[in-house]
């Protein structure tokens, strides 16, 4: 494939952006370097990029384009939106139209708030929590990724343990020790975290299912058990669902796991593509943010009627019979058609799936949490991805990440895909 004018384009953007890239995860350090490809159109399942290459598209821009790229319905939202003006700093009816839908859709929603990306949303669930309990310190899962403030960027997930550094710098000391790591899946050192810090604990944070060491479902009863000790230590519950929110079902993995949460965050699909954030939870909890209490949060974008506009279409995409269903079917086709052939080749692959999103592992053992996919093979990985992107497959550069079914990609794509997948693992193999 000729990819010149990539090279061209990201040689101009290293003068001129730092490292390139305006998010690290799209630099290609986390599969053995390599120039990014410069995208430049995208329609359903399929990009174009820069030189007129095309590719199947599975990053769906790590997560928020589930109805594939340029989806007409959102399109037409947003155009009417810019049409009408893009921002007012008043209230409009369009952020009652869409709170009202996520707080139909996600029981444990009693109240909400807008805000621009993930990380905005579960930055403030734990100063809410923090205000709520009057307390200091929050539990997190190690390999989780939660955004980039400061609190939560010690031991994160994908993008910084991909540059193998877990904790940024900037990141005072004071701060990571406001902070506990505990292995996900596993309950010993939660119960012994709260038995030593208890009284501390503002909040146990926790992706309910796990999006940041690629895809990883929590064990029977896992869940419950960190309700119930969170609980009887008096903190707060806090899912951050800024994957998981609309991904697997037209709702949150609340539905599907059958644990509520006290406050939820989220992000990414709820935007439709463009930039949003959202929190929420108990009436109680939520009342202590401003102008009601003494939490302050505020944002001169948050609630835009654009990204607001755009959330709604993509719901409303996702509120038609059988989308779920689909991209589940397809999903199980992709995962058996990947391990038939890393069988007759001899590669020792694990995917762990959920309806439409999947991980595949280099690994001869499950995954069940962070270190276990840390040890699964990242130069196997690294040798694909490239492999893959020559076959016109657009992965994630990195092994902790999961691969996005739309419900825009066709029975043909799943096809074309594990064509590409023989091809690549024939190399492989050799
Ligand atoms: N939480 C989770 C689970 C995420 O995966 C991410 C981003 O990947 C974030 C929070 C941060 O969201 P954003 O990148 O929109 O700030």
């Amino acid at each position: 494939m000729n990819r010149a004018t990539s090279e061209q384009l990201y040689q101009e953007a290293e003068d001129l952006i730092v490292g390139g890239v305006n998010s690290p995860s799209r630099a290609f350090k986390g599969v053995g370097g390599g120039t990014p490809v410069f995208m430049d159109h995208g329609k359903g399942a399929h990009f174009t990029d820069v030189d007129g290459n095309h590719y199947i598209d599975y990053l769906g821009a790590y997560g928020p384009i589930i109805t594939g790229h340029a989806h007409p319905h959102i399109t037409g939202a947003i155009k009417t939106a810019a049409e009408n003006g893009v921002l007012y700093g008043t209230p409009t009816k369009l952020e009652n139209q869409f709170a009202r839908m996520l707080t139909h859709a996600i029981p444990s929603l009693e109240k909400v708030r807008f805000v621009n990306s993930g990380t905005e949303a579960v930055m403030t669930t734990i100063r809410v929590a923090r205000a709520y309990t009057n307390r200091r310190k929050i539990i997190k899962f190690s390999g989780c990724y939660h955004g980039h403030s400061d609190l939560v960027l010690v031991a994160a997930g994908s993008g910084p343990s991909t540059l193998g550094s877990p904790d940024s710098a900037g990141v005072t000391r004071n701060i990571a020790e406001e902070v506990i790591t505990v292995p996900f899946n596993e309950t010993e050192s939660l119960k012994q975290a709260l038995e030593t810090y208890g009284d501390d604990i503002a909040a146990v944070l926790i992706e309910p299912i796990v999006g940041n060491f690629g895809l990883v479902e929590p064990k029977p009863g896992f869940l419950e058990s960190v309700k119930a000790l969170t609980h009887d230590n008096g903190s707060l519950l806090i899912f951050d669902e800024v994957i998981s929110a609309f991904r697997f079902h037209y709702g949150s993995a609340q539905e599907i796991t059958g644990v509520e949460a006290d406050m939820t965050a989220m992000g990414k699909i709820i935007g439709g593509g463009l930039p949003i954030g959202a929190y929420g939870g108990r009436v109680d909890i939520m009342e202590q943010v401003a102008p009601l209490g003494p939490a302050y949060q505020a944002g001169t974008m948050s609630g835009n009627p654009a990204s607001m506009a755009a959330g709604i279409a993509c719901l409303e995409v996702l509120q038609q019979d059988g989308v779920y269903d689909e991209m589940d079917r397809l999903g199980e086709k992709l995962e058996k058609g990947i391990l038939k052939h890393a069988e007759s080749y001899g590669l020792p692959v694990k995917i762990n799936r959920l309806k439409g999103m999947l991980t595949v592992y280099f690994s001869e053992h499950d995954v069940t949490n962070y270190d276990e996919a840390e040890a699964t093979n990242g130069k196997q990985f690294a040798e694909f991805f490239h492999l893959m992107l020559e076959e016109g497959i657009n992965l994630a550069p990195s092994k902790f990440e999961a691969w996005f079914l739309t419900t825009a990609h066709t029975e043909d794509d799943i096809d074309q895909t594990l064509e590409a997948v023989e091809n690549s693992f024939k190399q492989m193999a050799q």
